[in-house]
């Protein structure tokens, strides 16, 4: 279905991400890979209620206004933006919509409006990206047509948890269980590669929450100015691509968690012998961004030209070749 006749008029607006304007034709910027879904965030202006250390968004942060990790989001009306989507949609150019949603007193009324307003539209894929606070608001979204949430733990241990967000990691778990028994197949979290988290904490994490069917996605802390962390440093390389690779491997069943083995909180030995594990690796595909079907962020937690944590598109066989040296590094055998 496309078209935007049977659109309701809006006069609000909607931030894209820099690379989701060019997609959608709204700007003419060059870009070294192309979204392969639209990102849009909402909530900015009226400030988020939350104060993560990391990001750009948080009560206390003193970035510009329309920064998210690395990636500026650029105003637009919402009734254009929403029928150049559906439109990119229907050409195969975009293969879903997520909402990053701001956490602000009516985030879920507002969210909850803007769904239905792209759907009348035409039909799309959206995922909504948000701190909630109950499994009723996942309900409430799924009922809307919201194909899968993401609720963002950001952080691997509780420790971690409790400073740079605040608040209960063991609640936001919790919550995750709950409504991946209740919504199967519907729910993804975020998890924030670099706050001071063991690897074992991370790969633990993975493991745990991809048995309960909740898909993860891997981001790499990104220092932003004005935030809390903006003097922090990002992931060493050789840990990222090794919690990459647990993740792949753990995600298709390949290997268990258990089988795994830890030194003082390093991944020494993924559990395979290392021909085996470099032959499954070989295709680099455990390198690309993690999360939703067809979501490749690209350039979020990097600079053109500067260490590549999350892949955007398949790999060359240059870059397969130096990031399964850069795991090589961290191998014990
Ligand atoms: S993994 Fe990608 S598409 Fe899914 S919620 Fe996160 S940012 Fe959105």
């Amino acid at each position: 279905m496309s078209g935007a006749k049977n659109a309701v008029s809006s006069e609000r607006r909607v931030r894209v991400s820099a690379g989701t304007a060019v997609v959608l034709g709204l700007s003419s910027a060059r870009v070294d890979a192309r979204p392969t879904t639209a990102y849009l965030m909402t909530g900015v202006e009226d400030g988020c209620l939350y104060d993560c250390a990391f990001c750009a968004r948080a009560r206390s942060a003193k970035g510009r206004s329309d920064a998210l990790s690395r990636v500026t989001w650029p105003e637009w009306p919402e009734d254009e933006v929403f029928a150049r989507l559906v439109r990119a949609h229907d050409d195969e150019v975009l293969k879903r919509a997520c909402f990053q949603v701001v956490r602000t007193k009516d985030y879920i009324d507002d969210i909850c409006r803007r769904v239905r307003l792209l759907a009348s539209y035409g039909e799309l894929s959206v995922c909504v990206s948000a701190n909630l606070r109950s499994s009723a608001e996942v309900a409430r979204l799924l009922e809307v047509g919201v194909d899968r949430v993401s609720i963002p733990i950001d952080a691997a241990s509780p420790a971690v948890y409790a400073r740079v967000k605040g608040g209960s990691w063991h609640g936001t778990l919790e919550l995750l269980r709950e409504c991946a028994r209740k919504f199967p197949g519907r729910i993804t979290t975020h998890i924030i590669i670099g706050l001071g988290e063991s690897e074992e904490d991370a790969v633990s994490l993975i493991g745990s929450l991809t048995d309960e069917g909740i898909m993860t996605a891997l981001f790499a802390f990104t220092p932003v100015r004005g935030t809390r962390l903006e003097g922090a440093k990002p992931p060493d390389i050789t840990s990222y691509r090794k919690i990459q690779a647990a993740r792949y491997l753990l995600d298709r069943g390949l290997v268990r968690v258990s089988q795994m083995t830890f030194v003082d909180g390093v991944l020494t030995d993924f559990g395979l012998d290392r021909a085996t594990l470099l032959e499954v690796l070989a295709d680099g595909e455990a390198f690309r961004t993690s999360g939703c079907p067809d979501c490749n962020r690209p350039y979020y937690n990097e600079r053109p030209g500067g260490v590549i944590y999350n892949y955007p598109e398949p790999l060359t066989e240059a870059q397969r070749e130096e990031a399964l040296a850069q795991l090589a590094g961290g191998l014990s055998r």
